[in-house]
């Protein structure tokens, strides 16, 4: 039987950058996932993140049903596809992870505000989605409505870690170590002092520089 092809490059996309995941979230906690159209590849449930391979890699429809893959999908599927159907073609990839830091911040249950400017890559602050268990459709519905209240792509997940949604899934990937980053900052600061926080000027004037940011085209 011929292997079947049914998202190929997410798949691949996926299995290239799940090791990656490893470095950030503890055992085989944290899932990821690549969209495209109506569709999206995820990591398998409960799998070390090298020892799955692209014709293993699940890909599952919007309506949650599971059209490829050897392996189960993520226990998350829940919450991917609730991000993925609150838009329509952006963003193109999620990453959860249970990241010591960003963790920290969530077992506070204290969102993150902008103490430096990088975190405009995901926002103007990292809201706290609502507990709810994980997999659940309650936790996929608070992690939405945390994210479209605090107009953030990023947000914190009471008692549990992080979610962050990008356009493709090396972005996704790099936002999830700033947010780690900033929430280091802001917690070892605020171990010694008061975190001055910016205010939404020099936010604004942030973004519009990042508009022309990096090397020309
Ligand atoms: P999965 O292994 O099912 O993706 O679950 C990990 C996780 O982080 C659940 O929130
Ligand atoms: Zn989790």
């Amino acid at each position: 039987m011929s292997p079947d092809r049914t998202l190929e490059a997410e798949r691949e996309q996926v299995v290239e950058h799940a090791p990656a995941l490893a470095r950030l979230t503890p055992g085989m906690t944290g899932n990821i996932s690549v969209r495209n159209g109506d569709r999206f590849a995820v990591t398998p449930t409960g799998v070390p993140y090298d020892a799955f391979d692209v014709a293993d890699t699940p890909v599952v429809t919007l309506e949650g049903e599971q059209v490829a893959g050897e392996m189960r999908p993520s226990s998350e599927v829940p919450m991917h596809r609730h991000i993925y159907r609150g838009h329509e073609d952006d963003p193109g990839a999620i990453v959860h992870t249970h990241s010591d830091w960003s963790t920290t911040m969530a077992v506070l249950r204290e969102e993150l505000p902008p103490i430096h400017y990088m975190i405009v890559a995901v926002g103007k602050r990292v809201p706290v989605a609502e507990f709810a268990p994980y997999g659940t459709e309650e936790l996929a519905v608070n992690v939405v409505a945390a994210m479209a209240e605090a107009e953030a792509s990023a947000t914190f997940i009471e008692n549990h870690g992080l979610v962050v949604v990008a356009a493709d899934l090396e972005t996704a990937l790099e936002h999830t170590t700033h947010v780690e980053s900033l929430a280091r900052l802001y917690l070892q600061a605020s171990a010694v002092g008061e975190p001055v926080e910016l205010d939404d000027e020099a936010l604004d004037a942030t973004i519009e520089k990042f508009a022309s940011y990096g090397q020309e085209e």
